[in-house]
């Protein structure tokens, strides 16, 4: 695609970068077929290739955004099947992530909307606020349906009817802490316990923490990490979302320089598209940017790391089959495919996978909360698919699709890694009966 951009805009790096990208995209347009939102709508303004046109035209003329491009950018999932798709190596997730931040800028949006998004921001990327907000939410749950009848609610009754019936205890495991191997230490890793999964399914971290140690692996939760940035990344809020990239960097190479890394094992494939991202994005900051690229190699999703491992023969014969549904932003956005699938099958789960796996299940962070009439249609398209493979349950790696899919899904939906932590001798899965 031929570009117009003056020397001077192309003297600031974001907009260098974008021009780069924008010159790989040919048109040819292959991206519009799997992308969630132009399937379901059925515009090219809700397609990869028009968003590509709309930030192009809106950029290169140092343009404020105007409603137009907000509603078509809002939309977009970020769940980046467009770029698996595209055969140039466009990098639409660099892109849309500058036209958010330029979004957030230059444009104001209405009362409610700035109120909901600065309530998001404010609440869910720390636990206790999140805790406590879900502990509100099971109180107004009633009200839902009545938020319905305001357009301006509706992303409150959303809201209300994702919190779950109730809230999980706090985990032990959700402070910093030193997990040791069990027998002789084969590896040391840092575990992401995160913010959203940690509050609501404390069971993923504990099943992680359990499997690895028993597996000879170290497992440290490092003072000084948080929230990963992705959240308040989506909704165009760069400067919080690097200021959570700058503490997360800080503490784990702290934890590098200490005891030395093996990995950063994260149990959310949602953060792990942002943390091996993080190079990237504090690339312009001197004094993280080299660190920051040191995280980001090292950091891995936890089937990615276990892949990595021998495993011993599974304890118990599960005789269950799983769907696997592969979250967007573990195969579109870390290209992680084979492994989740090839340890279920290990430990001896019969994997299903279900039509349409490539689209989005209409979760995406926030997505469901802020866009509800595209992320239902998408999260019962999925269900379906899912339920036609006549499987027992769901298994995924990311809490954003467990929370989305369990919403409507009659199965049970659970986390790769508790269904391999039962498999190799630790506590059979909550969701499927265990205690
Ligand atoms: S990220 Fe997903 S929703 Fe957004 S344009 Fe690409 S395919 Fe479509
Ligand atoms: S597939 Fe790639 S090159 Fe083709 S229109 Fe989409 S983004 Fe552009």
């Amino acid at each position: 695609m031929q570009t117009t951009f003056t020397a001077e805009q192309l003297a600031d790096p974001h907009v260098e970068e974008s021009e780069k990208i924008l010159r790989k995209c040919v048109h040819c347009g292959f991206c519009t077929a799997t992308c969630p939102t132009y399937v379901t709508l059925g515009n090219e303004l809700d397609s990869p290739r028009g968003r590509i046109y709309l930030i192009k035209d809106m950029l290169e003329n140092g343009r404020p955004a105007d409603e137009q491009i907000v509603t078509h950018i809002d939309r977009c999932l970020s769940c980046l099947a467009c770029m698996t798709t595209c055969p140039s190596g466009v990098n639409y997730m660099h892109l849309v992530d500058h036209a958010r931040a330029h979004i957030e800028k230059t444009y104001k949006r209405p009362l409610a909307d700035r109120w909901l998004r600065s309530l998001l921001a404010f609440v869910l990327p720390h636990p206790a606020r999140f805790r406590a907000a879900l502990q509100l939410a099971r109180l107004g749950r009633p009200f839902a349906k009545l938020f319905d009848g305001v357009p301006t609610l509706r992303p409150l009754a959303a809201m209300l009817r994702l919190a779950p019936g109730s809230v999980p205890g706090r985990s032990r495991n959700a402070s910093p802490a030193t997990h040791k191997a069990a027998g002789a230490r084969k590896r040391r890793v840092a575990l992401l316990t995160g913010c959203a999964q940690a509050v609501l399914d404390p069971g993923i971290n504990d099943a992680t923490i359990s499997l690895l140690t028993r597996l000879g692996i170290e497992v440290v939760v490092p003072k000084g990490e948080g929230c990963c940035g992705a959240l308040v990344h989506h909704m165009g809020r760069e400067e919080q979302a690097l200021a959570s990239a700058r503490q997360n960097v800080d503490a784990w190479t702290r934890e590098m320089e200490n005891g030395g890394l093996d990995a950063i094992v994260i149990t959310a494939s949602g953060c792990g598209t942002t943390i091996k991202d993080y190079g990237f994005m504090l690339r312009l900051d001197p004094d993280h940017a080299d660190k920051a690229a040191r995280v980001s190699e090292l950091a891995k999703d936890v089937t990615e790391f276990l892949a990595t491992l021998e495993l011993p023969p599974p304890t118990v014969k599960p005789d269950l089959t799983v769907a696997y549904h592969s979250a967007c932003s573990m195969q579109h956005g870390q290209k992680i495919t084979r492994q989740p699938k090839d340890l279920l099958q290990k430990a001896g789960f019969t994997v299903k996978e279900p039509r349409e796996g490539h689209l989005c299940c209409g979760s995406a962070g926030t997505y469901n909360i802020m866009q509800p009439e595209i992320s239902a249609q998408l999260r019962d398209r999925k269900v379906k698919n899912l339920a036609a493979t006549g499987a027992a349950l769901v298994a995924t790696g990311n809490i954003g699709c467990i929370t989305q899919i369990a919403s409507a899904a009659v199965m049970p939906v659970v986390h790769t890694i508790e269904l391999l932590d039962w498999a190799y001798g630790g506590k059979r899965p909550k969701a499927i009966g265990g205690v």
